[in-house]
């Protein structure tokens, strides 16, 4: 077996295991394979493993990627921050944005997207802790642009997106996990039919599964470290 074989048995174990103690057993988690400064050839090797979602920030990166790989049956989530200049290519070429965060964006996503094309899979980016450094909306913004993207056709409004600070208590961590889970559940109060919590990365996806996410995004956890160009 290859080691991103080895990796993601591993991963789908302890995946199962989490979703058993929580009492889920028979929901299934998405895995985004983050392959953000990984070479192409480590995406085509962990699709030859089974994985089909694959997460990039970077624009430019992501899209050399997608055309090298060039296999129609991926699914790439956008989960970088989304500059209005670049929404074009994003419509073009993912089937998920995770950071939507504003009207503007949805909007132009929504006109851009190619009329052949499925309606693109949208998650608004929670920053329910107001961090400057992150994309991201606060709770009493949620319902505006949750209805304000629900009637634009060519999106299609998933769920919510979010990451806890940095450097947080475990116990602090939890309850960020937990706080983003309640406002996907207030949308769904609201009659919004979503249904995807993505929250979780590779080094506290256990707990985000515990409190309720759905779809986790494994960079390191899969691929290794990754290589060190700036940002
Ligand atoms: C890089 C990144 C990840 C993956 O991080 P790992 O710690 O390598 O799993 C997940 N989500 C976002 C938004 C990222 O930028």
């Amino acid at each position: 077996m290859t080691q991103i074989t080895d990796q993601i048995a591993d991963i789908e174990e302890r995946i199962d295991r989490t979703l058993a103690r929580s009492g889920r057993t028979g929901e299934t988690v998405t895995v985004v394979a983050v392959s953000k400064r990984q070479p192409a050839s480590a995406v085509v090797a962990a699709e030859a493993a089974g994985l089909t979602h694959f997460g990039e920030n970077y624009l430019q990166e992501a899209l050399e990627k997608i055309s090298t790989v060039a296999n129609s049956s991926l699914e790439w989530h956008f989960i970088g921050q989304i500059q209005s200049n670049k929404t074009r290519s994003i419509a073009e070429s993912f089937s998920w944005v995770e950071t939507v965060d504003r009207t503007r964006i949805a909007d132009r996503l929504n006109d851009q997207r190619p009329e052949k094309l499925e309606p693109l899979n949208v998650l608004i980016q929670l920053n329910l802790d107001r961090e400057p450094q992150k994309g991201g909306i606060t709770a009493d913004e949620l319902l505006p642009l949750a209805e304000h993207i629900s009637k634009l056709p060519k999106l299609r409004l998933r769920g919510v997106m979010g990451i806890p600070p940095a450097d947080l208590s475990p116990t602090e961590n939890r309850a960020s996990f937990s706080a983003i889970a309640t406002e996907a559940e207030r949308l769904k109060t609201h009659s919004f039919a979503i249904d995807t919590v993505s929250m979780g990365m590779s080094s506290d996806f256990e707990t985000a599964i515990e409190c309720g996410s759905n779809c986790v995004r494994l960079g390191t956890a899969l691929f290794g470290p990754r290589s060190t160009v700036s940002d």
